[in-house]
């Protein structure tokens, strides 16, 4: 076993420490090491513990007196010792919770929350306000609420407060009880051996207490699944996977907790006319070959009504023309996104006989510089085969 530092050297303290000194020092440590502050830190664990062992001597006169005549030796094997392990956790506890504030129950875990100086409790108190959690819904919309806005109702269920027994969980007239598995304490202790794990009492679920007699319409939860029906303002211009806060309509507090909020994920449907990407719409718009050649008006969809736009003569097919502003309006009030059509030249179909001996009659009066794509195709084709057949000889 390795050789145990100097209690006083443990504390910081000198050998003619007053007890009030010796305490304040080993709130400090015990604060500091406290395994609530350090999980999983084993070397913090082992600093608590020595603290602990150290104050459960400098604390105590008698065995002062006795570790100031004989040193470690004084406790070595007989009563009041510790063994190779030290102090168990929950030994600390018990035995130092009226330091430690503990409430109830001759003190334990519980009471780390004051002795923090109000900081957080280590054991949930049953009887606090509890605030709701948040929810989140995911709601479907059409492109063109997405695009305009629009006002929906939404129905779900949230968790609210029981009306019953007002979020406290108890059957009328019934209390809480100290919880039979951690005594109260909201800890037990896991593992085995020298590694001692502590845990949040699964009974209890670190509360230290638990129901006499639970409320029947909530079963002890204190909430119930409750109906809550939102008015619900989509803005223009809202795109696909915006979450919209809507606040105070999550799951309910308890016991004067504050609501949670809700978080409306928006899924946008896709529309059958435009795409979208962020402010920016495009749009494939179907012209006549004759059009796209001799130039002209064409009819170009946007959000709000139909544009006229005038092509050149010659214009391509894909080629595409840029609508300033007339893409999606801006949530922030900045300025709207753009259009982008894009021409796509469609091939006439259903043709009567009139229409037919048109094409043939201008078939005929085409020339080769009539269709410059397959007229440069057929000369490089020409090099590309004599080429080859130069090569074959
Ligand atoms: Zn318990
Ligand atoms: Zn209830």
């Amino acid at each position: 076993m390795a050789s145990k530092r100097d209690y006083y050297e443990v504390l910081g303290v000198g050998k003619d420490a007053t007890a009030d000194q010796i305490k304040s020092a080993y709130r400090k440590l015990a604060m500091k090491y406290h395994p609530d502050r350090n999980p999983g830190d084993k070397a913090a664990e082992e600093k608590f513990k020595e603290a602990a062992e150290a104050y459960d001597v400098l604390h105590d006169q008698e065995k002062r007196a006795r570790y100031d005549q004989f040193g470690h030796q004084a406790f070595e094997g007989g009563a009041g010792g510790y063994g190779a392990g030290g102090m168990d956790m929950n030994d600390i506890f018990a035995a130092f919770g009226d330091l430690f504030g503990g409430r109830g129950g001759g003190g334990g875990f519980g009471g780390f929350g004051d002795f923090f100086g109000g900081g957080r409790a280590a054991r949930p108190d049953p009887n606090a306000p509890m605030d709701g959690d948040d929810m989140s819904f995911q709601l479907e919309i059409d492109f063109e609420e997405a695009l305009f806005g629009s006002e929906r109702t939404i129905d779900l269920t949230v968790p609210g407060q029981c009306p019953e027994c007002n979020g406290s969980g108890a059957a009328a007239g019934s209390k809480r009880v100290t919880c039979a598995t951690c005594h109260g304490r909201g800890i037990v202790m896991g593992g085995g051996g020298f590694l001692r794990i502590q845990q949040t009492c699964p009974t209890c679920g670190g509360q230290g207490s638990t129901l006499e007699k639970p409320c029947r319409n909530c079963r002890g939860r204190g909430q119930v699944a409750t109906p809550q029906h939102i008015s619900l303002k989509i803005p223009a211009g809202i795109d696909n996977g915006s979450r919209l806060r809507v606040a105070g309509k999550g799951a309910g507090g308890i016991r004067g907790g504050a609501n949670g909020d809700l978080y409306v994920l928006l899924r946008v449907n896709p529309s059958e006319i435009f795409e979208r990407d962020g402010l920016d719409l495009g749009v494939d718009v179907p012209v006549s070959p004759i059009i796209a050649a001799l130039g002209g008006k064409v009819d170009v969809p946007t959000p709000d009504g139909v544009a006229q736009l005038t092509i050149p003569a010659g214009t391509a097919n894909g080629r595409i023309f840029r609508l300033r502003g007339k893409g999606v309006a801006n949530l922030r009030g900045g300025t709207p996104g753009d259009l982008s059509a894009r021409i796509v030249i469609e091939v006439p179909a259903n043709l009567d006989r009139k229409q037919r001996e048109a094409l043939e009659a201008f078939q005929k009066l085409a020339k080769d510089s009539t269709f410059p794509q397959a007229q440069s195709l057929s000369n490089k084709l020409k090099i590309f085969y004599s080429h080859r057949d130069k090569l074959r000889k």
